[in-house]
């Protein structure tokens, strides 16, 4: 079969190096792809809000399945269009996908399906959401309706801090996310993913991680698309992840599928472990970046019989072999991120990195004329590795990054620290 993936990141590179380990699969390209995924399969520039031109591209190489890696093209409808065109692809549609694209969509949908999450109202103006957060305690949470890179959630310790972040979502600065916003109340506890696969009925559960979005050792500095993670979340026990799946994963399915919506693709559960037990914060309607790349390694089973499976309804009768071994990843970002990262520096020694038990994925990297590896984006490798316990694997990865020459490059130091501590408790 032959397998179109959409996307650039670190993410897809892991999909790619998973996706083309298949039997079933002929010829993998990727759009528009980065330097390392150029080495696995062919990448072709298409603009993917284009979706005549995709479908055009899917039709001259028969491509029988196409993967959406980020959510942007979801939420655009990519797989609405190729679906309506008659081709196979992996994601949902760009209704499903307001599980993502719109907080209140998935807090309306939490309510009436009786799903923990934080008590919340939404508001369309300035004035009303002043009024309900005065009333309600400190620190309260604000949040633009809409997708914002990850920016788009303030925790208002005071009132001030409260008024000014929503006067900011309303004054436009976050364009048409910010028409609306949730206002919810605080949740203390310790956060953890978990992923899911569904196919408009069924819920399969894939696995947990945690990530780190600070760009700073120690969880300080600003938030960032995320500095490292690992798989699985020791936090998450298995009690815990079925209580997961009990009250929050299949209750959402079940109700998408009752509202007409069903809900195709991997399912992202971004939650908090409150003392009363998991409250979702919020979903993902795509594999996450870096999370993927640990799942990706853990996993054993050949993916693509299972992202079809999805496509086709037919997970329940699907299972997936894991590697027992937990996996871990250390993003190297350029000098400046989050802010502004600095681009077109050369990076040399990515292939002595590589080895027993590592890959090095790439998200923004590019050649120049020379065949030299350039960096081209904020986060631009992730160092993966796996090991017996997370600490052994963040071992590995450290070395291997030690042997990457990139002087304009940056990692956190303690990628793994939660878990390593549960592991020497
Ligand atoms: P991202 O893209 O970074 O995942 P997002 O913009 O989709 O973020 P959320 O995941 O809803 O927004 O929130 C971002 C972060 O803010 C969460 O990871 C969590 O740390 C914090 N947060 C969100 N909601 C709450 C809450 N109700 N209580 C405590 N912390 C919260």
């Amino acid at each position: 079969m032959n397998i179109l993936l959409i996307g650039s990141g670190g993410r897809e590179h892991a999909l790619a190096w998973k996706i083309t380990q298949s039997p079933l699969c002929d010829t993998l390209w990727c759009t528009p792809g980065n330097a390392g995924i150029a080495e696995v399969c062919e990448c072709v520039p298409l603009n993917t809000a284009d979706h005549a031109a995709v479908i055009d591209f899917c039709r001259t190489n028969a491509v029988g399945l196409v993967v959406v890696g980020p959510e942007q093209p979801l939420v655009e409808g990519l797989v609405d269009a190729l679906t309506a065109a008659g081709i196979k692809a992996f994601g949902p549609t760009a209704k499903a996908a307001q599980l993502e694209g719109s907080k209140g969509f998935t807090k309306d949908l939490c309510k009436r399906a009786g799903i923990p999450t934080a008590a919340y109202e939404r508001f369309t103006d300035a004035g009303t959401a002043k009024a309900y957060a005065a009333a309600r305690g400190l620190p309260i949470v604000i949040k633009a309706d809409g997708l914002a890179a990850g920016k788009g959630v303030i925790i208002a310790e005071t009132r001030e801090d409260a008024d000014a972040a929503i006067e900011d979502m309303f004054s436009g600065s976050f364009g048409a996310a910010g028409a609306e916003v949730v206002i919810e109340a605080f949740l203390t506890g310790e956060e953890a993913s978990f992923f899911a696969l569904v196919d408009g009925k069924t819920a399969l559960p894939l696995a947990s991680a945690q990530d780190h979005k600070r760009v700073g050792d120690g969880d300080t500095g600003p938030n960032t698309g995320g500095m490292g993670a690992y798989s699985p979340a020791p936090v998450l026990t298995p009690e815990l992840e079925a209580q997961v799946m009990r009250e929050i994963v299949q209750p959402t399915v079940n109700t998408m599928a009752a509202d007409g919506i069903p809900y195709v693709g991997v399912l992202y559960a971004g939650l908090m472990l409150t003392e009363t037990g998991p409250q979702l914060i919020e979903y993902n309607a795509r594999f996450g970046d870096p999370e993927c790349q640990v799942l990706m390694l853990r996993m054993k089973s050949d993916i693509v019989p299972v992202l079809l499976a999805a496509v086709d309804g037919g997970l329940e009768h699907v299972g997936i072999q894991w590697h027992d071994a937990p996996a871990l990843t250390l993003v190297m970002a350029a000098e400046g991120y989050p802010g502004t990262p600095k681009k077109g520096t050369v990076i040399e020694g990515v292939e002595t990195a590589a080895g027993e038990g590592v890959v090095v994925f790439h998200a923004g990297t590019t050649r120049d004329n020379d065949g030299r590896l350039i960096a081209n984006g904020g986060r631009v490798l992730n160092v993966t590795a796996t090991g017996p316990t997370v600490r052994e694997a963040r071992d590995r990865a450290y070395a291997a990054a030690e042997k990457i020459r990139w002087p304009e490059g940056f990692y956190r130091s303690d990628i793994g620290w939660r878990a390593i501590k549960r592991e020497e408790q």
